[in-house]
């Protein structure tokens, strides 16, 4: 038995070269702040939760060179997304979730997860074997990761949104998990082989903070009858 096996690591970053984390993910005390090192199956980053601005006198921490996004998996061919894309157009009235998968010499496939459709939200349980990306459709409403998607993608593959499928350019959103954290922004073209008719949504991170501190600030900019 290993004992260690439920403790996740937290380094003191002295400058010593690091080897990526053993286990999906474990934190850094640096110079910059308290960072957590994602090393899931499908990317490597690094994400900057705390910054410091207070010198730790004595510790002796050094700046840590952060990870940027770099994925593991190829991209998914397009006609998989027009293939999501014209399914869920063909189910406007509903959300929908959609899981991209990725098997050894099969290459990848869509599928989806036993799901009760509902307007405001999907609930699904499914295996994750070979999941690599939840794509969930958000109708007619603009593509934003809401307050129940964060508490559903808790875990380390991409996450996506489609929304505002009535139009004839509709929106995407992508994003890494990070075991209870997100990396936003992720670029659709390193996700995707093509993402036409799409256009992509960034999220302004601190309007996002606005939005888990104040629902009424950020939401009311997307759905201003509430
Ligand atoms: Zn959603």
């Amino acid at each position: 038995m290993n004992l260690h096996a439920n403790l996740i690591p937290l380094y003191m970053y002295l400058g010593h070269p690091l080897p990526r984390p053993e286990h999906l993910y474990d934190y850094l005390i640096t110079r910059q702040g308290i960072v957590k090192r994602i090393e899931s199956p499908v990317a490597s980053a690094d994400l900057l939760l705390a910054p410091i601005q207070a010198d730790l006198i004595g510790l002796r921490l050094q700046p840590y060179p952060l990870q940027p996004l770099q994925l593991k998996v190829p991209r998914i061919p397009g006609c998989l997304l027009q293939a999501v894309l014209a399914d869920a157009r063909a189910n406007i009235e509903q959300e929908v979730m959609y899981q991209f998968k990725l098997n050894a010499g099969e290459g990848w496939s869509v599928t989806l997860p036993a799901q009760e459709r509902a307007w405001a939200r999907v609930g699904y349980r499914s295996d994750p074997t070979n999941v690599i990306l939840d794509l969930h459709s958000h109708h007619t409403m603009p593509a934003f990761f809401s307050k129940t998607d964060d508490a559903d993608e808790q875990g380390g593959r991409l996450y996506g949104v489609i929304g505002h499928l009535d139009r004839p350019e509709p929106q995407l959103a992508l994003r890494l998990g990070g075991y209870g954290h997100h990396l936003y922004n992720v670029p659709a073209l390193a996700v995707f082989e093509e993402i036409g008719p799409f256009g992509e949504i960034y999220v302004n991170e601190a309007e996002m903070a606005a939005y888990h501190g104040d629902q009424s600030t950020w939401l009311s900019r997307w759905l201003p009858w509430r």
